[in-house]
């Protein structure tokens, strides 16, 4: 764990070892501040000469003056190589992102995965800059003030340590603490960040329904909790700060008369008594840095536990070693005794066969629910079949590597995904290099040029966040004109037009029958109308396929798609 923490530091090994030197001088002028205090106070004052005196002083400020650089180089440094480490993280986990599966989506909440490329990265970062180097400098100066205190009078120095246990058993009592409470804090919100994306995601909704009062309430409830959990922790932290303050002036009490009676012994003179007080600050101060560390530490170990547990998700849908670029396909597709379930508990699809030529036009109909998308979505391997195979030209598309496989299949769906961006983005999203003329004749073909025309903005018209500014014809016309621009071999439209009126969809469909032209299409369909001349129709339910055939020859047999038929268009 801390091994893998630290391998991230590799790359920036010179900015670490600067932002450390640096650290270290400044802890070890600190460290000389009241030593410098013990000279002039026994030396120099007794000499009663002011020259010597402001000489002193002048190089006493040339040091500030350096230690005040150092603090600028580690402020600034340092933090350059924590926001470095966690930028690298962060592409790190959006790069991940990329590869996972649907079924890994289907399983985590957008609120949580952002969290972990956002705040929990934010975390890391902290601890990446503050953590080994403030432990180090910690240690460091705990350990030279105690010589140094030693050095100035042996008995006070064992006096001064003989308290730190008791310190530091009240310090880890609280650390410990902190760290549970930092822990719980860290779900909660996780389940605001969830709680927030699915209520303005799906604030139509919820306006639609009138359940803002149900959405007040519960926010209500994740709120309340958020701030029980942040007040423990604060009430720790009341107590770990008071309790550390008291503790640091009752050891000042002690060492004060103790030190007066050594003075008054003449064992130490008033310039070590004032130069050991100072040390002694110096001395306790690393065990508030040990403890700012420990704040930080497990919410930065949180973090970076959530970090590598993305980063070790394999994706269960990945190239095969030895997958080959797949060729440019014609479009044979069969399915082998395919069967697939979401879950092991349920198979979705038993023992499919099925065989389509390519070119052809194969529509989809059964009752919903019975495995249709489902069906559709093992071709593109957005799920991978858990017995059987599909081929395309006779190829495995396992054996294919997955962006050349999915660079030529096309999906339309229901509802369409825009991106907040223009039409002109959203169009070229079917192929991010395309030329102004191709995303132009890609909209002409999808009957989009008209819509396009009217607006004053033209193909610059931002479509607002997943297209709301856009009707469903419109949006419908912008995949279409998408997929124009893609030109896969296969097609798939999943109940691509069921959410629009008959006047749009007749519209559409013209559109649509445009676009299947020479490709192989696989239509999902529950209007009959829009299905009527594809080359052959697929009836499934949860069984399976149960018939298949041209249109004409299964009304004619009067099965299953002829009792289908009896639903109004
Ligand atoms: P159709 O498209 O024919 O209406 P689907 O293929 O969408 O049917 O769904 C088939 C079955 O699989 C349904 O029982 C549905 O509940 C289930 N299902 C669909 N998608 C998922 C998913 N992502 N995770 C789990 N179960 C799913
Ligand atoms: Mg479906």
């Amino acid at each position: 764990m801390l091994r893998r923490f630290f391998s991230y530091y590799r790359p920036w090994k010179g900015l670490f070892i600067l932002d450390f030197c640096c650290a270290v001088l400044s802890g070890m002028l600190e460290l000389g501040f009241p030593m410098a205090v013990k000279v002039f106070v026994d030396e120099l004052l007794p000499t009663h000469q002011w020259l010597l005196i402001l000489a002193a002083s002048a190089g006493l400020l040339a040091v500030y003056v350096l230690n005040t650089g150092l603090m600028a180089v580690v402020v600034y440094w340092g933090h350059m190589l924590g926001i470095n480490i966690e930028t690298e993280m962060r592409r790190k986990s959006f790069d991940h992102l990329q590869k996972l599966s649907f079924r890994f989506y289907d399983n985590h909440k957008t609120g949580h995965l952002i969290a972990r490329v956002t705040k929990d990265l934010e975390e890391i970062g902290e601890v990446a800059h503050h953590g080994p180097e403030d432990l180090f400098i910690a240690i460091m100066t705990f350990i030279g003030a105690f010589v140094l205190m030693f050095f100035v009078n042996a008995q006070l120095a064992l006096i001064t340590a003989a308290i730190v246990p008791l310190v530091a058993w009240v310090t880890s009592r609280y650390g410990a603490r902190m760290t549970r409470n930092w822990q719980a804090l860290y779900g909660r919100v996780g389940d605001f960040n969830v709680r927030i994306e699915e209520n303005v995601g799906g604030m139509r909704v919820v306006q639609a329904f009138a359940n803002e009062d149900h959405e007040r309430n519960l926010f209500a409830r994740d709120n309340a909790s958020y701030r029980k959990t942040k007040l423990d922790a604060y009430r720790i932290m009341a107590a770990s700060t008071s309790m550390s303050y008291m503790s640091m002036r009752l050891i000042q009490l002690v060492v004060m008369i103790a030190g007066s009676y050594l003075v008054l012994q003449g064992e130490l003179t008033s310039g070590g008594f004032v130069g050991f007080l100072l040390l002694v600050n110096v001395f306790f101060r690393p065990i508030d840095k040990i403890n700012s560390v420990i704040e930080t530490y497990p919410k930065g170990i949180a973090g970076f536990r959530r970090y590598t547990a993305l980063l070790d998700t394999e994706p269960d849908i990945a190239d095969r070693p030895g997958a080959i670029e797949a060729p440019a396909l014609k479009g044979d597709i069969s399915y082998r005794d395919v069967t697939f379930g979401y879950s092991g508990e349920r198979a979705v699809l038993k023992g499919i066969n099925l065989d389509i030529a390519a070119g052809q036009t194969i529509a989809f109909v059964g009752p919903s629910g019975a495995g249709k998308t489902t069906l559709c979505s093992l071709l593109p391997r957005f799920y991978e079949v858990d017995s059987g195979a599909i081929t395309i030209d006779g190829l495995d598309i396992r054996d294919m590597k997955l962006a050349s496989l999915r660079g030529q299949i096309g999906i339309v769906q229901q509802d369409v995904f825009l991106f907040g961006g223009t039409i002109r983005e959203n169009i070229a999203y079917g192929r991010l290099d395309a030329m102004e003329s191709d995303i132009v004749e890609a909209a002409r073909r999808a009957h989009l040029d008209e819509l396009i025309a009217s607006l004053p903005e033209g193909l610059d018209t931002i479509v607002g966040e997943r297209g709301v500014k856009l009707s469903g014809g419109q949006k419908q016309r912008l995949a279409i004109a998408r997929m124009f621009l893609k030109n896969p071999t296969i097609l798939i439209l999943d109940e691509a037009t069921s959410a629009l009126d008959t006047q749009t969809e007749r519209e559409i469909q013209q559109s649509l029958a445009e676009l299947a032209q020479g490709r192989t299409t696989l239509v999902i369909a529950h209007r009959l109308a829009t299905i009527r001349n594809a080359d052959r129709i697929v009836v499934v339910d949860e069984t399976g396929i149960v018939e298949q055939g041209p249109h004409d020859e299964l009304v004619a047999r009067g099965g299953a798609y002829s009792r289908l038929g009896a639903t109004p268009d």
